[in-house]
């Protein structure tokens, strides 16, 4: 079969979770983030497997996501979305019951005339700019909001995957300041913000990339493997070029296996020429450029060439496939292609 393969560690996810709910206390609720098919890896499947391991709240960016998701809750969990409650949304907030966590005093004003009585959420920015409203927007409006009865309040921290930035402690103080003695319940934590300790934690914290096992969570479990198959072997002359370009040249006679996957399945294009691919523990670099459907790899070393060869593995995490590529976990993770086979290991999904 020509078809690479990504597979998911379902105990994995789970077990990230246990472990990220644990360090965020007691005291303290710990949702799912699922938006982008739960980073890549199959929001269906991941959280069915969340739900048995007792998740009971789930967040998604689009209320189509939250849509889709309800079908596979079902009924009870609670659905927040991320990017509120948006034109032409009240369908899917009201028969599919998400709660829409709303970004400023126009979608807090759609809510209530659209949805009187239903469920919302409110997310202040406390120095992201990017969602939410912002702190005189919440003063102009909270008195009014309040009295509707929002469930959560929520803003996001913009530098959490760094301890030492004094961006963290500067948002912590300005929601506190803005939120204190409320009563309504908080969250500010994501997967980074966990990590930053108690005071960061309030209700309910909200990771999402920790589940799957990259960082900023450097103690969570790999989740994924990516083996791509290896379709053809040549041998090459001393002077022979691979590739679109011609950008790699034989020095000594070499062997070359061309694997199946590409671009168009979301190994970066960047990574021509810099990327190592494993065949078990040994590394074998990655030639030439990548291209839409292929990449070709230097396997001259190996006693005998495998079926597959790893991209993401035991012996390389996202992270370090990041790194090369020079990007971020978050960015391999969701720009992996709808062509992989998904296979999900794990009874739990
Ligand atoms: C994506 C997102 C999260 C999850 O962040 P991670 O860094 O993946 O844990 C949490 N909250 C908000 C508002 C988000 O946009």
């Amino acid at each position: 079969m020509a078809t690479p393969t990504l597979t998911i560690d379902l105990d994995a996810v789970t077990a990230n979770w246990r472990a990220l709910d644990a360090a965020s206390g007691p005291a303290t609720a710990t949702a799912a983030v699922v938006k982008a098919d739960a980073y890549g890896l199959d929001a269906a499947r991941v959280s069915r497997a969340l739900a048995v391991a007792g998740v009971r709240q789930y967040f998604v960016a689009t209320a189509e996501e939250g849509a889709a998701l309800r079908r596979v809750l079902g009924p009870g969990p609670d659905i927040m979305v991320l990017s509120g409650h948006m034109a032409g949304d009240a369908w899917a907030i009201r028969d599919l019951v998400l709660t829409p966590v709303l970004n400023s005093a126009e979608q807090l004003a759609r809510h209530l005339e659209a949805l009187p009585g239903a469920a919302f959420a409110i997310q202040i920015d406390t120095g992201m700019n990017r969602l939410g409203m912002e702190p005189a927007e919440w003063a102009e409006v909270a008195g009014f909001a309040l009295e509707h009865g929002p469930v959560l309040l929520v803003s996001h921290l913009a530098c959490a995957d760094d301890p030492a930035d004094p961006m963290n402690e500067g948002q912590l103080a300005l929601f506190r300041a803005l939120t204190d003695g409320i009563g309504v319940p908080r969250s500010l934590a994501a997967t980074g913000g966990i990590l930053l300790g108690p005071a960061y934690h309030f209700d309910l914290t909200r990771p999402g990339i920790g589940l799957y096992g990259a960082a900023p969570f450097g103690a969570g479990l790999p989740a994924v493997r990516l083996s791509l198959p290896v379709v053809q072997i040549r041998e090459l002359e001393p002077g022979e070029t691979v590739g679109y370009g011609c950008t790699w040249t034989a020095a000594i006679p070499a062997r070359i296996a061309t694997l199946g996957a590409g671009y168009a399945d979301g190994i970066p294009r960047t990574l021509s020429n810099r990327a190592t691919l494993y065949a078990g523990a040994i590394a074998c670099p990655l030639v030439g450029r990548v291209s839409m459907d292929l990449v070709t790899v230097d396997v001259t070393h190996l006693d005998a060439v495998p079926e597959a060869l790893d991209l993401i593995g035991p012996s390389q995490g996202v992270d370090a496939l990041a790194e090369a590529a020079g990007t971020i976990g978050y960015e391999i993770l969701t720009g992996l292609g709808a062509r992989l086979s998904r296979v999900h290991l794990g009874d739990a999904g």
